[in-house]
């Protein structure tokens, strides 16, 4: 994977949350306090303010850039966990990841994440998209595949019950709805998935 386009990637990030704050935000009023919307919309536009000085940056920075800026934006829970996805993937990747170096720098980051929300996969949160994705991109498969492969992760945390965030607080009421932050995580996913896939 040679270098590519990661001012776009970041336009492109920001522009399917800001499309779909809506969305997160009705997601996050069902089994939440319904700022999951906002939350990202407000971080990701904080990073694309920025997006120039931080693709100016060697990747690895770029991404502890752009976790940092994610930590100090979004708030609530969901504001660290993204935060720390992105600096530790910045801190795990080369300079020029290949496959097997983003997979890596991946199950890195996903390991600190759940260090940091003391959560796992099963618990109905962005994890649960997370580690499929990882699983997919472990297996080969690609952009668009794992695209897929989250949007599905996001439609299975449905029928879940929420033991992490505050949607864990109504048990068996959090049955039957998406969680919100797996839903932004898929629509990320697939942001950066296809913008990787088109630049190949
Ligand atoms: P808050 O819950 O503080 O209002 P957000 O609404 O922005 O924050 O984010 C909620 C999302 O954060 C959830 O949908 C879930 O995916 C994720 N989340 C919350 N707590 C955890 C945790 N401990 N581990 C992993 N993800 C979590
Ligand atoms: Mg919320």
């Amino acid at each position: 994977m040679a270098a590519f386009d990661f001012a776009r990637l970041i336009a492109t990030a920001a522009d399917t949350i800001a499309a779909h704050a809506e969305e997160l935000t009705a997601l996050d009023q069902a089994i939440g306090d319904g700022d999951h919307g906002l939350n990202m919309k407000r971080g990701f536009e904080a990073v694309r303010a920025e997006a120039g000085a931080f693709a100016a940056k060697p990747l690895p920075d770029a991404l502890k850039a752009v976790g940092t800026k994610l930590v100090m934006t979004v708030g609530g829970a969901s504001g660290p966990l993204f935060g720390t996805l992105f600096m530790a993937l910045g801190k795990e990747l080369p300079a020029a990841p290949d496959r097997d170096g983003l997979t890596a720098a991946l199950g890195k980051a996903i390991e600190a994440v759940a260090a940091r929300g003391k959560s796992q996969p099963g618990q109905k949160t962005m994890l649960d998209v997370l580690q499929p994705v990882y699983e997919a991109l472990a297996q080969g498969k690609t952009g668009t595949e794992i695209a897929n492969v989250a949007d599905k992760a996001a439609d299975a945390t449905v029928p879940m019950k929420a033991l992490r965030g505050r949607a864990s607080f109504l048990g068996d009421r959090s049955i039957g709805h998406m969680d919100a932050g797996a839903r932004s995580t898929a629509l990320l996913v697939r942001a950066v998935a296809e913008a990787v896939e088109d630049h190949q």
